[in-house]
């Protein structure tokens, strides 16, 4: 079991204020697995978060550089975005050049969780899948502890035995990590490094309260490939994984599928919860279709809304950039306001967060611009609308003299 001494008094009473549970109730769900707390003493300004049963739905923003754009400024200013539209956690998905360096600014510049895929350095560096890889991960992953790292995904589901089952699939693997732990167990013809030597990396996340995230090397990558042999496989072993990670005392979460159609997404949450003990369910959108790039921050907050309503805990946005090219500013802004809408809808529908709708409400029924403005998400896009509105004329101007609000 996990013990709740793993986390701070300080940090309990601080999220049970802003999660409206007891402490002792908060306790509890830490220690049944059904609640994660992002938590690596080593982030010194953290604000801790909470994922899991009864909390608030929590969001994503990945960021980080690509071996074909690597301006580290640029991820830097997407961190400052994150904050200013209150994201709950980010991810570094950096693939390139000096990545502890971008790590560790990134870490040491916020107060945002930040989660990792050490499996994406050691790759990077290690371009030609050498049989000993897991010297190579666990010096990235303590490292990592180290940098502060909260979070870090651990592909350890996927097995040889789970290969053989993708062949029918229209695109056989999506998920990085998963396609890099292919190619190194199909060159070797050795079992997933992760999954042999799991005990160790344990260890490793102990020592720093790094919660593992249990990614899903084998998820679906179109909504014609859902639910499939090799996605339940793996999820039912990421499920005895957890239970592992429980007795080792190691806060842990799984990884959700990223395209699943529409009528699939109760099943498939519901099969999480089941296979994987009740453990918090991190989704990837889901993308309810595969036929609008350039929206696709829009096909993935309707899977989000509705994988969070069937109880999926922490979603992780997708950008309108998705499946074409790394992610500009603009790109990261319109996905972290998809999925604030996402979570935030739910959210209400859980009973939490409603006052801020009420005071909207009361600013709009009045047409009180300035106090509207300090309750929307995107103040970006409400100013620039605004200014559509000339300066004497004081109502909305869809209706102009006929405004209902009028
Ligand atoms: S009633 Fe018409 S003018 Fe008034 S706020 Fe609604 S859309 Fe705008």
């Amino acid at each position: 079991m996990i013990k709740s001494n793993i986390i701070a008094d300080s940090i309990y009473t601080e999220i049970s204020e802003k999660e409206d549970v007891s402490v002792d109730a908060l306790k509890k769900l830490v220690e049944s697995g059904e609640v994660v707390i992002f938590n690596n003493q080593n982030h010194k300004n953290l604000k801790p978060v909470a994922v899991g049963k009864g909390m608030k739905i929590k969001i994503n923003a990945n960021i980080g550089i690509s071996p074909m754009c690597s301006d580290q400024e640029k991820e830097l200013a997407k961190v400052r975005l994150c904050e200013e539209y209150e994201v709950d956690a980010i991810m570094d998905l950096s693939l390139g050049e000096n990545i502890r360096q971008l790590r560790q600014n990134i870490i040491n510049s916020t107060y945002i969780p930040v989660g990792t895929v050490p499996l994406y350095e050691c790759f990077y560096y290690h371009k030609d899948y050498p049989e000993n890889m897991i010297d190579h991960f666990l010096k990235i992953l303590d490292e990592s502890g180290q940098d502060g790292v909260d979070f870090v995904v651990i592909h350890a589901g996927l097995l040889q035995e789970h290969l053989e089952l993708v062949k029918s699939r229209i695109i056989k693997v999506t998920s990085r990590g998963g396609s890099l732990l292919m190619k190194w167990m199909k060159q070797n013809n050795k079992e997933n490094f992760l999954y042999t030597h799991f005990d160790k990396i344990l260890q490793i996340c102990k020592k720093y309260n790094m919660t593992i995230s249990l990614g899903d090397g084998m998820r679906p990558a179109t909504v014609i490939d859902e639910t499939d042999a090799a996605q339940i496989e793996e999820l039912k072993n990421i499920g005895d994984l957890i239970l592992r990670c429980r007795e080792a005392g190691v806060q842990a979460l799984v990884e959700g599928p990223g395209h699943i159609p529409f009528h699939k997404i109760k099943e498939n949450v519901d099969l999480q919860k089941k296979y994987c003990h009740n453990a918090p369910f991190y989704v990837l959108g889901p993308l309810v279709t595969d036929i609008a790039p350039g929206y696709d921050h829009i096909t993935s907050a309707i899977g989000a809304t509705m994988a969070a309503h069937c109880g999926a805990d922490f979603l992780c946005y997708v950008t309108p950039a998705e499946h074409i090219s790394l992610p500009d500013l603009e790109d990261v802004r319109e996905g972290i306001v998809a999925f604030k809408i996402a979570a935030h809808a739910i959210n209400i529908s859980r009973g939490k967060d409603i006052s801020r709708d009420r005071k909207m409400s009361i600013a709009r029924s009045t047409v009180d611009w300035e106090t509207q403005r300090k309750y929307v998400i995107d103040k970006t896009k409400f100013d620039k609308y605004l200014q559509r509105v000339p300066q004497d004329v004081k109502v909305c101007t869809m209706c102009g003299d006929f405004c209902a609000l009028k």
